[in-house]
């Protein structure tokens, strides 16, 4: 963890974490995913500390949640720790954390953690790219039976379902489950 966020003590529950004025600025990227990677990387050069916080450990590579889902891929196989960006990158910090509120007033958000409560962490810029959820078009009873997939807990769910059913479907035929068909 960078010095940035060593002056935060954990037993405070709304410790600030001031930017500071005059050294160098502060972007907060909220959400590890293609975006907030991207614009951290494009702050590469920029004379700039740059805290990326993430409410996940790991960045999963979406377009392969269809192969989690179907079992040809684990999941550990699309996710990479967000954390190894700083050893990428020297004005890169992660936080793993998840933000609860932006106070733009105050350019502050909260981010809240298991092991240090809630913090107030002050930016000079802010990128928000926490991603999408899905969609029904008012018709959110349809989630029953076409269930999103955006992480990996969705496609883990879609797995076991469809193992139970095709396992369901591969059962020998007796005549006691015949009459469930
Ligand atoms: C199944 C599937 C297949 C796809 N296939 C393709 C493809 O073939 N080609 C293509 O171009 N695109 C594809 N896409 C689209 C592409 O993957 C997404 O558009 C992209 O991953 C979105 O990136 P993102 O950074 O906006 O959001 P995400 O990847 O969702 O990242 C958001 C991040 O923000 C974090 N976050 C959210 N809220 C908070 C909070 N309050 N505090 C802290 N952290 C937070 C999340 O933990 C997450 O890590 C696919 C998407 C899916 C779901």
């Amino acid at each position: 963890m960078s010095a940035m966020l060593a002056e935060t003590r954990p037993d405070e529950a709304t410790a600030v974490v001031e930017a500071h004025p005059g050294e160098r600025k502060r972007v907060v990227i909220i959400g590890g995913g293609f975006a907030g990677i991207a614009a951290a990387h494009a702050l590469r050069h920029a004379d700039a500390e740059v805290l990326l916080i993430d409410r996940r450990n790991h960045h999963i590579f979406q377009p392969l949640l269809y192969q989690v889902a179907t079992a040809v891929l684990s999941p550990a196989e699309i996710a990479a720790p967000i954390r190894q960006l700083e050893a990428k990158q020297r004005n890169v910090s992660v936080l793993l954390a998840e933000v609860t509120g932006v106070d733009v007033a105050s350019r502050t958000v909260d981010a809240a953690s298991a092991s240090a409560g809630v913090r107030k962490i002050a930016f000079d810029y802010l990128v928000v790219a926490t991603g999408m959820r899905p969609n029904y078009f008012g018709h959110d009873e349809f989630a029953r039976h076409a269930p999103g997939l955006k992480n990996l807990n969705d496609a883990e769910t879609i797995r076991a379902k469809s193992w139970a059913r095709s396992n369901w479907r591969q059962r020998p035929r007796t005549r006691a489950n015949a009459r469930d068909r």
